[in-house]
């Protein structure tokens, strides 16, 4: 992987700086590749593209993409054996789990390739936040590290703080782990770095000035940039992709989001109104690279709202569009007995959930939750012991869970059906 990632490296550095028309002939390129290779290997395209009378042999490009349908969760949740390449072994392939915001668990793989290709683009998105190689870096997520909550890792040079024991007294401990250590740059989800300076300045201690700050993971609102730039006194960007290596989009030094287009194809299809009368539309990605499993128009099931202007960003990448916001994965939280509070972060938690089609937490009381499920056949005790105990381990075991089999979860009054439901008043602001 590393000279892949070398090579990966010096690429997207020197491809930001492509005019559209180059990243476009690039996606013309990998594509026509992508679908030779899924019409001769992938079970699940081999039989797609002779149903619909598509000649992987004669693909063009981005012109003909419209011709394939698009592919959604379900499918992939439920077909996923026959959207593995049959020579998916070749390129070193590791299984990711994901969930998202609807929680919804998914099972992928992603080749070596795809992953080398994910980090080096991400490292650029992170250098336009203000990261510069080699400098430390502060990381807030969830480690699930054994018997600590903390962790300085010398030779990546970060400083991981796990965001499943962030509670006063731990993050109290790592604010003055990190004034000795004094991390360069910052990550982590909007919500844990929001509650870590919360505790910082009740406390009165100081959290080092870092050179920039990216947040990922959750949607950025407005409201919660305000306050982690008062806070941190650095900016703040927004970063967006997928365990399933399909889709980018980051935020450049001009603080614009950019569709990260030469790591992914990008459409917005469904295009509507938003209650402001702005255009959204709902992702679809098809990644550049992952071989192994090839996503085809995926569904990434999170709208974002396109720019109005269609101007050019200031910051001259002019081949990478630009969108106004993204408005997935907006949740409340849960808060455990023990004082924790937990965000977007708990969808990770039914990943081992076999049988699960849809899940949802709902927080009734401080010390109760009950888990909405909807299953399928292959749902039995072993998944509901496996989901507990990964629920545990974040909420602890002072929290009464209560499972429910269900046919369809809980809405709010304006119609969503987010991943974490609170009754008890954490309500995503
Ligand atoms: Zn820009």
């Amino acid at each position: 992987m590393i000279p892949t990632l070398a090579r990966q490296y010096f690429f997207y550095q020197r491809s930001q700086r492509w005019n559209r028309s180059q990243i476009e002939f690039h996606q013309d390129e990998r594509l026509r590749r992508l679908i030779r290779h899924a019409g001769r290997h992938v079970p699940y395209y081999r039989d797609l593209f002779r149903e619909i009378g598509l000649d992987p042999e004669r693909f063009r490009g981005r012109e003909d993409m419209a011709k394939i349908p698009l592919l959604d969760k379900e499918t992939v949740r439920t077909r996923a054996q026959e959207l593995i390449a049959d020579n998916a072994s070749h390129y070193g392939v590791v299984w990711e789990s994901t969930s998202g915001s609807t929680g919804t668990p998914l099972r992928v793989i992603v080749d070596r390739g795809a992953r080398a290709n994910k980090l080096a683009a991400l490292i650029r998105s992170y250098q336009w936040a203000g990261y510069r190689l080699g400098k430390k870096i502060f990381s807030l997520q969830s480690y699930y590290l054994k018997g600590t909550c903390w962790q300085y890792h010398r030779l990546f040079r970060v400083l991981r703080f796990d965001s499943v024991r962030l509670k006063e007294e731990t993050a109290l401990g790592v604010i003055r782990v990190m004034q000795k250590v004094k991390p360069y740059f910052f990550m982590g989800f909007p919500f844990d770095l929001h509650i870590l300076a919360r505790f910082a300045e009740q406390a009165g201690l100081k959290i080092p000035t870092p050179g920039g700050m990216v947040t990922y993971g959750e949607t950025l609102s407005s409201s919660t940039r305000r306050a982690l730039e008062a806070a941190y006194h650095c900016g703040v960007f927004d970063y967006y992709s997928q365990h399933e290596c399909a889709a980018m989009i980051a935020e450049c030094e001009s603080h614009h989001l950019h569709l990260v287009d030469d790591f992914a194809y990008h459409e917005i299809v469904d295009e509507r109104p938003d209650p402001t009368g702005a255009l959204m539309g709902e992702l679809v990605s098809t990644g550049l690279y992952n071989w192994a499993m090839p996503l085809i128009r995926y569904r990434t099931r999170d709208d974002v709202i396109l720019n109005a202007a269609k101007s050019d960003c200031p910051c001259g990448r002019s081949g990478l569009p630009i969108i106004q916001s993204i408005l997935g994965k907006q949740c409340d939280y849960l808060e455990t007995p023990d004082g924790r509070l937990l965000g977007a972060v708990m969808s990770h938690s039914i990943d081992n959930g076999r049988g699960v089609v849809m899940s949802q937490c709902v927080q009734d009381a401080l010390d109760h939750i009950y888990v909405n499920l909807v299953v399928d056949v292959s749902y039995n005790g072993e998944s509901q012991a496996a989901l507990e105990r990964d629920l545990r381990k974040r909420l602890g075991d002072k929290m009464v869970i209560e499972f429910r089999l269900v046919p369809q979860l809980e809405k709010r009054p304006g119609g969503k059906t987010p991943f974490i439901l609170s009754k008890i008043g954490h309500t995503f602001a």
